[in-house]
């Protein structure tokens, strides 16, 4: 299946980027519509090793409907909440050092502003590098229910953004295809690291 193979090879290639370390995150991809069909990852399998056999399906419930053995992520829900919210096609979820580090740093605000980077233009329909994007972060929480709910609320209230960051673990973002939600990951992974090196260098020069 087209969309399993393109859902691990991501898998891989953002493991290599350490971005997925150990068994973190969670990647999906909208396999049919009507009935809902979610190809998604495994729960406990190491990212970096992902292959397209080990992909779940899932209905919209979460339950697992094509029989092969493991458990959907813990973090499901969120996936068929932005499938189902914001029409992603495709849903795909890193913890990277520096999408930690910020989720912390700005989660004072409840989110950061993104400015004038030429790279903003990677993100869907963004045609300028003047282009303010506001990336929301909400709280983490054990409880899935609890957390999908915040995020459908914030991002009710931010329908312009491409994604949001969970306090002290990870960036969430989607796109309509694989491979849009994949360009998204790297703009923002590359915008975060731009931001926090900025940050740092800035602090060392003051010699904070
Ligand atoms: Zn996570």
């Amino acid at each position: 299946m087209e969309i399993a193979s393109s859902l691990a090879a991501a898998a891989r290639g953002f493991h290599a980027r350490g971005w997925l370390m150990g068994t973190s995150g969670n990647l999906s991809a909208v396999v049919q519509r009507e009935p809902l069909q979610l190809a998604m990852s495994p729960s406990g399998v190491d990212k970096g090793e992902l292959k397209p056999e080990q992909l779940l399906s899932i209905d919209e419930n979460a339950r697992v409907v094509n029989g092969r053995p493991g458990k959907p992520s813990d973090e499901t829900l969120l996936h068929l909440r932005l499938v189902r919210d914001r029409g992603a096609g495709a849903v795909l979820h890193t913890h990277s050092v520096w999408n930690t580090i910020l989720s912390d740093f700005y989660a004072g605000t409840g989110g950061m502003a993104i400015e004038g980077y030429e790279m903003l233009k990677g993100l869907q329909g963004v045609p300028t590098h003047e282009h303010s994007e506001w990336l929301p972060i909400v709280e983490n929480s054990q409880d899935m229910t609890a957390l999908a709910e915040t995020v459908a609320q914030t991002l009710n209230e931010h329908k312009g953004a491409h994604g949001f960051l969970v306090r002290r673990h990870g960036l969430y973002t989607w796109g309509e295809t694989v491979a849009q939600a994949k360009r998204h990951i790297e703009i923002y992974e590359f915008l975060l690291e731009t931001i926090g090196r900025t940050l740092h260098i800035r602090g060392v020069h003051a010699g904070v």
